[in-house]
């Protein structure tokens, strides 16, 4: 789902459920969560799926409404009694409403922003990362509100050093616990003693939900861009070289600890997930170890930044996202997909690469 639609869809339903009219939270804090219901559904199989919309445009705008749960569950369970098009007219009567009520000064709701947060985040890793190439994945609340979990709670802490790191030469290891400690925006697992290796890691957990995970590819940097050099001087010239393996490898590791930290720490419906790559301006991306036709590049990156953001539902599959995200990513690098796809179309991933 995109961004402008979510914010349009919360912000046109005046922050309730378009049947019942209930307030709802999109921080997931009080009693009512406020979701995000396809009115044709994103599977063929799934509730009213059988429909002439293409799959491709069944994240948009026009196809989603806002539902308090139980109506949620109510339209997909029954979905013979609640055809798409009554649902339809449903959204547009609610919305004809809100905009009434808000005219009249009825209705009013906190906007579902967390934009201006992000930036300001973004600004805090790029002094972080000290122009280093570091990737970092985090998942931001929709609203932003301090105090949303309780970063000192055990079952957070336990999860927190419960993480695995990408090591290199794809070994896994456990961050170590005695790195975790409290800060003045939550929690924290924080390791740069071997940054001048290009080793490094910082995992944070937010007050306000927002959790973070930074990973330093710098040493894999070196090592592949000394090798890629020797090897072919003139199309590598200055050029830094990031291995796809290993970058696919960090983003997955990232995206499941991610995952686990939200499914047993927050209570969000949904969230921003953004996949940032800090200091990229004159990298390339490296497709394969070893290929028929030697060695494949992109192109070099010509901005210092590469970033990817949607907003997810905590019961998107993993798997799913991986693929949009590694795709994406490999498109940024200026590589053409059949690099990363084995002769089925299928995806291949780094262990089997
Ligand atoms: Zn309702």
């Amino acid at each position: 789902m995109r961004i402008k639609d979510i914010k349009l869809l919360w912000g046109r339903s005046g922050n309730r459920c378009a049947i019942c009219k209930i307030e709802l939270s999109p921080d997931g804090s009080a009693e009512t969560i406020g979701e995000i219901a396809y009115i044709v559904s994103r599977t063929k199989e799934g509730p009213r799926g059988n429909d002439a919309l293409p799959l491709a445009k069944r994240d948009d705008y026009s196809n989603l409404m806002l539902l308090c749960p139980n109506h949620h569950s109510e339209i997909d369970k029954l979905a013979d009694s609640w055809p798409s098009s009554k649902l339809h007219q449903i959204k547009e009567d609610h919305e004809k409403w809100v905009s009434e009520q808000l005219e009249h000064g009825v209705l009013s709701f906190k906007p579902v922003d967390n934009s201006e947060y992000l930036e300001k985040i973004y600004d805090a890793w790029v002094s972080f990362s000290k122009s280093q190439i570091w990737v970092v994945a985090s998942l931001t609340p929709l609203r932003v509100d301090d105090d949303s979990i309780d970063p000192l709670d055990d079952a957070i802490i336990e999860t927190l050093n419960s993480i695995h790191l990408p090591g290199n030469g794809f070994r896994e290891s456990y961050i170590n616990k005695y790195d975790t400690r409290p800060d003045e925006n939550g929690i924290t697992n924080i390791r740069t003693k071997y940054l001048e290796k290009g080793d490094g890691h910082k995992i944070l957990i937010f007050r306000n939900g927002h959790c973070e995970f930074l990973f330093c590819l710098e040493g894999s940097i070196n090592s592949i861009t000394e090798y890629a050099k020797n090897r072919e001087p003139d199309k590598i010239g200055s050029s830094r070289i990031i291995k796809y393996t290993y970058l696919a490898l960090v983003i997955t590791k990232q995206l499941e600890t991610l995952k686990i930290i939200w499914t047993k720490c927050l209570q969000f419906k949904n969230m921003t997930l953004t996949i940032t790559i800090l200091n990229t301006r004159n990298s390339m991306l490296y497709s394969r170890e070893r290929d028929p036709r030697g060695a494949l590049y992109g192109y070099p990156v010509q901005t210092d930044r590469l970033q990817y953001c949607f907003i997810v539902d905590r019961y998107s599959e993993l798997d799913h996202l991986i693929d949009i995200i590694l795709k994406r990513f490999v498109n940024y690098f200026g590589l053409v997909l059949h690099n990363i796809l084995d002769h089925n179309g299928k995806f291949v991933r780094p262990e089997k690469l």
